[in-house]
C-alpha cells in the first residue's frame, strides 16, 4: 500500500481512483472526492481562482480543447501570442503529470 491520499476539503482518505478529482489552484495540485470538489471548488471560490478538474472526463476534454487550440494559435498567428500558448500548454501538461504521479497512481482501479 502506497501512501494515502487525502482530501483537501473533508480531510478523509481518498481510496478509489474514481473518486479522485485533482484540481488545479495557482499552480498547485489539490486532491478532492468527487462529491467534495463539487461542494467546495466548484463554488464561490472558483468564482476569484482559476481552477479546473485535471483529471477524469471532464479534464481529458479541456486538455483536448486546450490542446487544438494550442496547435491552432501557433500555426495561425503570428508573433508573440502563439509563445503563450505554448507556455500555457507546457504548464497544462505539466499540472496533469505532476497531478498523476503525486496521486492518480497510487490508487487502484
Ligand atoms: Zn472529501
Amino acid at each position: 500500500m502506497s501512501k494515502p491520499i487525502i482530501c483537501e476539503q473533508c480531510h478523509k482518505v481518498i481510496e478509489e481512483k474514481e473518486d479522485l478529482v485533482t484540481a488545479s489552484i495557482f499552480f498547485r495540485v489539490k486532491p478532492y472526492h468527487y462529491f467534495c470538489y463539487g461542494k467546495d471548488v466548484r463554488g464561490a471560490r472558483s468564482v476569484f481562482f482559476t481552477n479546473h478538474p485535471l483529471n477524469g472526463l471532464s479534464g481529458n476534454i479541456s486538455y483536448l480543447l486546450t490542446l487544438l487550440m494550442t496547435v491552432a494559435l501557433f500555426l495561425f498567428t503570428e508573433g508573440f501570442i502563439k509563445y503563450i500558448a505554448l507556455v500555457y500548454l507546457i504548464t497544462e501538461t505539466s499540472l496533469r503529470i505532476y497531478g498523476y504521479c503525486t496521486y492518480s497512481r497510487h490508487l487502484k482501479i
